[in-house]
């Protein structure tokens, strides 16, 4: 019984790629929840990060939600099916892109439907920022916003911020 850890955000932050980094070649648990008009694909696996170990949820569902706009309405199925079974959340954002409304929606849902996990905001795509600290601090500062305490830079495709996450994780897990 691995420690459940959710990656969330709106669409096209990286989640995927992030599940796709610290599951490596493992492999993948696909299997979908059928709500009322949207077929959501769950992906789960066992991810590995230094020495810690944790199962991981890529939750693709929010997607749906967050773009249709109704992030805060449909999300009984989600509430039951994923985030009921999560112990603690990755929130991803942009850091290129800065802190964007339906990232505000994504705290707000998390806020109202799992008060009781307290997120760790990961700034996705920060490798773009490796030669202008001054616009990363920005962003950071912007991230803060939503409430969840200083996010971490990271950078799901070159791996750049993995030991902050991993700092981040361990005194949780
Ligand atoms: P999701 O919708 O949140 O699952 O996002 P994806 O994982 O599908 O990624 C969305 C897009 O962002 C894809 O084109 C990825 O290649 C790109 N992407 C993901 N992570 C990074 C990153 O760390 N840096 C950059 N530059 N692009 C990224
Ligand atoms: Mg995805």
């Amino acid at each position: 019984c691995l420690p459940i850890v959710i990656i969330l955000g709106r669409p096209n932050v990286g989640k995927s790629a992030l599940f796709n980094r610290l599951i490596r070649r493992r492999e993948a648990l696909v299997y979908n929840t059928p709500d009322d008009h949207v077929t959501r694909d769950i992906r789960e696996g066992v991810a590995k990060l230094g020495n810690l170990r944790f199962r991981v949820l890529d939750s693709a569902g929010l997607e749906a939600e967050a773009s249709s706009g109704s992030i805060l309405h449909r999300t009984a199925s989600m509430t039951a099916n994923v985030l009921g079974r999560a112990h603690f959340a990755l929130f991803l954002t942009d850091a290129r892109a800065g802190l964007h409304p339906l990232d505000q929606e994504v705290g707000k849902w998390l806020r109202k439907h799992a008060p009781q996990i307290k997120p760790i905001v990961c700034m996705n795509k920060s490798e773009s920022f490796f030669d202008a600290s001054g616009s990363l601090a920005t962003a950071a500062d912007e991230m803060s916003r939503l409430g969840f305490g200083d996010p971490i830079a990271i950078s799901a495709e070159t791996g750049l911020g993995m030991p902050d996450l991993y700092m981040s994780l361990r005194p949780l897990l």
